[in-house]
């Protein structure tokens, strides 16, 4: 078999350094990286890697990279069209899209339009455009594998289903820093507090998403697309363990599970050797160690997030675009200490009553409601 080629956009992040870290494990060649601006970083990935490209967010990290590869033969390019072109690399046949955001939407519709299988690990792409995003891989051939645990896990036990459909997808959730917290309680909790994640590590973005539980609403709309569910037959169920990834059901009643300690390298590898499957780093899971396994019902009340989700997916169009856009602002206006926790479900729904919605979904209306959603929540402020 031919050695796989890959390009991994946000090769810096946490999704993107955790995909480096296994490809020990999976002897693949690295066309194309690239990052933010975490110049240092990328530069010590591509003298190990020898991609044929970088890129960096802007010219001026661009500029210092480049300068800090003149004795390489690396290209190295910026902005929007250097993640492009690293998406649309002739040398590459899969692309890890590990960038956080919408800003990850773009360079995956050019990736599928160039034939690439996408990894993938930006979740926001499917929410804000997922009918547009299936639709091209279809068109053009190609596969998404899903990167996020509970997608992978979902598509690990899928793999089981044979010719027949399944009837329920129930996707776990940590509950995150928040658990158990009444709205009372969540009225004064603090950045550091919803930064503070019980099982994963992760980026800024999604911690904070986790700690509201947009992550999820987030994670049921990708289910929905990926999997082709209504979003009533998703459930969602607190797993404070962070062991079982997710499950899916059949028609007969029967659940499977997939289980692992909670790391992301194990979801990482499997999109990338798929259907293959070869040993991996992470440290095997023990049962009696863990002792034991708990699940709860989610509370709506404290956490709106997921009834948020779940109307703007039952809506469709560009309903989860403005609720996605919103979201993103609100929890940059939360990093910066601009507003308070329950202010970020607040502000989603605002935006989710302001920015006018119609017609069919095209890439500028999705792009569009992103804009309109994201200057209503600024504007609140
Ligand atoms: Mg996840």
């Amino acid at each position: 078999m031919m050695k796989k080629r890959i390009a991994i956009l946000g090769s810096t992040g946490s999704i993107g350094t955790q995909t480096v870290d296994i490809l020990d494990s999976v002897d693949v060649d690295v066309a194309a990286l690239t990052t933010n601006r975490n110049v240092k970083l990328i530069e010590q990935q591509a003298r190990k890697l020898h991609p044929q490209l970088v890129a960096a967010c802007d010219e001026k990290a661009a500029l210092e990279l480049r300068t800090a590869l003149a004795d390489t033969d690396i290209e190295v390019c910026a902005g929007t069209e250097g993640l492009i072109r690293a998406a649309t690399m002739e040398t590459a046949d899969v692309v890890v899209t590990a960038v956080v955001g919408m800003v990850g939407l773009l360079p995956t519709l050019k990736a599928i339009e160039a034939g690439k299988d996408i990894a993938l690990a930006n979740k926001e792409t499917l929410v804000c455009a997922g009918e547009l995003v299936m639709q091209a891989a279809q068109e053009h051939g190609v596969r998404i594998l899903p990167v996020d645990s509970e997608h992978s896990a979902i598509f690990q036990c899928a793999q089981a289903r044979g010719e027949n459909p399944l009837s329920k997808i129930i996707l776990t959730a940590s509950g995150g820093p928040f658990f158990g917290k009444t709205r009372a309680e969540l009225e004064h909790v603090t950045r550091e507090q919803a930064l503070h994640h019980p099982n994963w590590n992760m980026g800024a973005k999604i911690t904070i998403d986790s700690a509201t539980m947009f992550n999820k609403g987030l994670e049921l709309i990708e289910a929905m697309w990926l999997y082709q569910m209504p979003p009533e037959e998703i459930e969602i169920v607190i797993h404070r363990e962070s062991i079982v990834h997710s499950l899916v059901e059949f028609a007969d009643g029967a659940v499977l599970a997939q289980l692992g300690l909670p790391d992301m390298r194990l979801p990482i590898q499997y999109a990338l050797t798929y259907p293959a499957r070869v040993p991996c780093k992470v440290p095997r899971l023990s049962l009696a160690e863990v002792g034991k396994l708990t699940f709860f019902a989610p509370d709506e009340q404290a956490f709106p997030a997921l009834r948020i989700a779940r109307t703007a997916a039952g809506e469709g169009g560009s309903a989860c675009a403005v609720m996605n856009g919103a979201n993103e602002a609100a929890v940059d206006l939360f990093l910066r200490d601009k507003i308070g926790f329950l202010e970020i479900p607040a502000l989603v729904e605002r935006a989710l009553a302001d920015v006018p919605r119609s017609g069919a979904l095209t890439l500028e209306r999705v792009l569009e409601s992103d804009v309109l959603a994201r200057e209503t929540v600024y504007s609140a402020r």
